[in-house]
């Protein structure tokens, strides 16, 4: 990759989402607390945060409920420096972004966050690496708006939604996208803060199921483009059981 004037970069804030319930994992504890090769799985891409020297500070967010525990088994337990606060997760994943977004706000002011890269990261997804951060942060910075992504492997057909297979996309065109999702802060909020004006004094929110991730927020409010950066296979979201072994066999084993 080549080099750029780091010097007078814009800071930029990482948020890493801690706030879902893991329920396809089937086990007592979110799967982002497991533990993996002797560390909970969200110990990996906080590490990879606090390595990398594009990323300022970080917000975690996590579920009401397992606040004291991120406390004392997380925060207090290894020496974070980057993490300035914990914010509550929310009922979806676009409301825990929502909260970490206001946290943010709260800390720094409206200006500067604005004026930040905003990134966000799945918990969930240990393999960050610093090159996706790179990539990440300078799509944001030259674009505005960015996603991680890797080229679709396999063919993805879509279904009528009863099992038949309606249309196949053509592959070379398909993406999987990963995160982080990493967007100039005054996109950010004008998109979350629409969001959030729409999600005020609503109980249910089936309208909101067509947000899959975070890019698709920022392009439904605010019309940006977004590109497609240089994700990483192995960049997985450990999500059920059977990705388990693989983030053991692929992790670093201290
Ligand atoms: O459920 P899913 O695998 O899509 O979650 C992706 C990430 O978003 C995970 O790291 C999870 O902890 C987080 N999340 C969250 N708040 C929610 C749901 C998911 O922070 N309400």
């Amino acid at each position: 990759m080549e080099k750029r004037e780091t010097e007078n970069r814009r800071r930029c804030t990482m948020i890493v989402l801690a706030g879902g319930s893991g329920r396809r994992m089937g086990a007592d504890l979110p799967k982002q607390f497991l533990k993996v090769n002797g560390k909970p799985l969200i110990w990996y891409a906080l590490h990879a945060v606090e390595q990398s020297p594009l990323v300022d500070d970080c917000i975690l967010v996590a579920a009401k409920g397992e606040l004291p525990y991120v406390e004392t088994q997380i925060l207090d337990k290894y020496d974070f420096r980057k993490v300035m606060a914990l914010a509550e997760g929310g009922r979806e994943r676009f409301e825990s972004v929502i909260h970490g977004l206001q946290k943010l706000r709260e800390i720094k002011g409206a200006e500067k966050a604005a004026s930040r890269i905003v990134m966000i990261h799945d918990g969930a997804r240990p393999f960050l690496t610093e090159e996706i951060i790179e990539a990440c942060f300078w799509g944001a910075e030259e674009n505005g708006a960015c996603v991680a992504a890797v080229p679709s492997k396999d063919t993805v057909a879509i279904s009528d939604g009863t099992g038949i297979e309606v249309a196949v996309p053509d592959r070379r065109l398909l993406y999987q996208v990963q995160t982080p999702q990493s967007f100039r802060g005054n996109l950010a909020y004008e998109a979350f803060d629409k969001l959030a004006g729409e999600l005020r004094g609503r109980d249910r929110l089936d309208d909101f199921s067509w947000i899959t991730d975070d890019a698709s927020v920022v392009a439904h409010y605010t019309g940006f483009r977004i590109r497609l950066v240089e994700g990483d296979y192995r960049n997985i979201k450990v999500t059920t059981a059977e990705d388990l072994p693989v983030a053991e066999l692929f992790l670093p084993k201290k």
